[in-house]
Formats: structure tokens, C-alpha cells, sequence
């Protein structure tokens, strides 16, 4: 795994970016390719649907323990937010660009969750 930009870095301060029942939110975190400015968007009920997974089918086995060692996710398995860490992998459909996100997934009471986006990287 080649790191090529860090468009975002964890913070253990950060606030949601999806809380389930959370009035005005949205279901997706958009950001701009930084090669060619599309849109791209990190759907949080994915993150959600895959957090007992720690990762969507898009990203191997390989590179979840590339990302959990870049993030310093160790035995606790814990994310930066004390949640579960989910990893996922964004391809920008116009340039190809390659991106790695990791969002923090809290299960705050029964099948309500907060999402909290703490990384991106282009790779
Ligand atoms: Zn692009």
C-alpha cells in the first residue's frame, strides 16, 4: 500500500458525521477527488451493515491489516472513537483515483449508531 495523500487524519475528538434519529443528517460523507474533483461519497449505512466485518468486501484482508497498522489499531480493536474501525475502499469512477477511508461505528442503544469518518487516504 503506497500512501500518495492523507486527506484526512484521525482525531480523537471528532464529532458524528451520522447518528441514527440525528435530525438533518445525511447518509453520505462527499468529498472531492483530489486529481480531478468529482464527487465521491462514503455511505455510512455500508459502514454500518460491515462494522462486525471491519471492512466492506471491497477491501482484502491484506490491506485491513495494512490499514490497521497505519492507524495503530492494535489488540483492543478499537477505533480512534472508541467504536468499532471500518475500513472501505472509494474509486473515483472519472480518473480512477484511489482512496481508504476508516470511520469509528458506535452502537449508542439498540440499532442506533453513530458514524465518525476519522481517516481518508488517496493511495
Ligand atoms: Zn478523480
Amino acid at each position: 500500500m503506497e500512501l500518495k495523500e492523507v486527506i484526512k487524519a484521525p482525531n480523537y475528538n471528532s464529532q458524528s458525521d451520522y447518528s441514527t434519529g440525528k435530525d438533518g443528517n445525511s447518509d453520505f460523507l462527499t468529498f472531492n477527488c483530489h486529481n480531478c474533483g468529482n464527487a465521491l461519497r462514503i455511505d455510512f449505512q455500508k459502514q454500518i451493515d460491515y462494522s462486525w466485518k471491519g471492512k466492506t468486501d471491497r477491501i482484502s484482508e491484506i490491506e485491513q491489516q495494512n490499514l490497521k497498522q497505519y492507524y495503530s489499531i492494535g489488540l483492543s480493536q478499537k477505533s480512534h472513537d472508541g467504536g468499532l474501525p471500518v475500513f472501505d475502499k472509494i474509486i473515483c469512477s472519472k480518473c480512477s483515483a484511489t482512496y481508504m477511508t476508516y470511520c469509528g461505528v458506535v452502537e449508542f442503544s439498540n440499532s442506533a449508531y453513530n458514524v465518525i469518518v476519522q481517516g481518508i487516504i488517496k493511495i
